[in-house]
């Protein structure tokens, strides 16, 4: 579903990435750890077309995308939660994810105000896939009420519900647990369980590595900017270089 190859990413002296490989199959959901600074976010960003590489190749079920704009590459299925992502505070949850399903429509959010009268099925499809997507996420009750002051777990699954509007076969997920409570850790682990039963392939970040190592199939590690380790939860978390630059510290 997805190859990264020899990918390199520098700013300035700093290499953010370096060689970066990863094959991740259909259906699969792959862990990524690392450090502080390792390149997680850099090679999610890569992925998703908001970094353009400096070397190296990512193919999405065949095809390269390195050179397709973001919002192309999430037509062709690739959806990403930003480390740290914001919502519009303003807007109502349901308006959240309408917004991200406008970014997948044909007319575009721009276009919204001027939609001319064959648009208004769109408009009303949008809206009833942002509803299945709140249900998903089990945020349906809420619709309508605004995001702001809402509890950082529900914020979390209302950026996934966003993420979902645009049908994606890939979904990248930049550390969606960090700052949650117990329990909301829990709700987010089995949304993200769910999501992947159903079919989406997932990349998961996270700094919790027993949550990445309860749900992911497989763990790439990343330091430095380079991959030190790949392989299922127990291999990799049981590998000395992984524990001498990642668990040990
Ligand atoms: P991680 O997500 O694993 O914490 P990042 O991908 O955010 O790591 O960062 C990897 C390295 O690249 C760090 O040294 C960081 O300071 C640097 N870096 C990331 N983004 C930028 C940027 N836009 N400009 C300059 N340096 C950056
Ligand atoms: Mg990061």
């Amino acid at each position: 579903m997805l190859k990264v190859e020899r990918v390199s990413k520098h700013f300035g002296g700093v290499y953010a990435n370096r060689d970066v490989s990863l094959d991740v199959a259909e259906g699969e959901l792959r862990g990524v750890i690392g450090p502080n600074g390792a390149g997680k976010s850099t090679l999610f960003n890569l992925i998703a077309g908001h970094l353009r590489p400096d070397a190296g190749s990512i193919s999405l079920a065949g095809a390269h995308i390195d050179r397709l704009p973001p919002h192309v590459r999430a037509r062709r299925g690739v959806a990403i939660v930003f480390q740290g992502a914001r919502l519009f505070a303003g807007m109502s949850l349901l308006q959240n994810v309408m917004v991200g399903a406008h970014a997948q429509s044909r007319a575009g959010l721009v276009s919204a105000a001027f939609r001319p009268p064959a648009q208004r099925r769109e408009e009303r499809e949008i809206r009833a896939t942002a509803e299945q997507c709140l249900d998903r996420v089990g945020l349906l009750e809420l619709a309508d009420r605004p995001a702001e002051g809402l509890p950082l777990g529900q914020q979390r699954r209302l950026q996934v519900a966003r993420a979902l509007a645009g049908r994606p076969r890939l979904l990248l997920l930049d550390e969606p647990a960090s700052g949650l409570r117990a329990a909301e850790r829990t709700q987010l682990a089995d949304l993200i369980r769910e999501l992947n039963g159903a079919g989406t392939t997932i990349l998961l970040v996270e700094h919790d590595v027993g949550m990445v190592t309860s749900l992911a199939h497989r763990i790439t590690v990343l330091d430095l900017g380079a991959v030190i380790a790949d392989g299922t939860p127990a291999e990799v978390t049981s590998d000395p270089a992984v524990v001498k630059a990642y668990l040990g510290t």
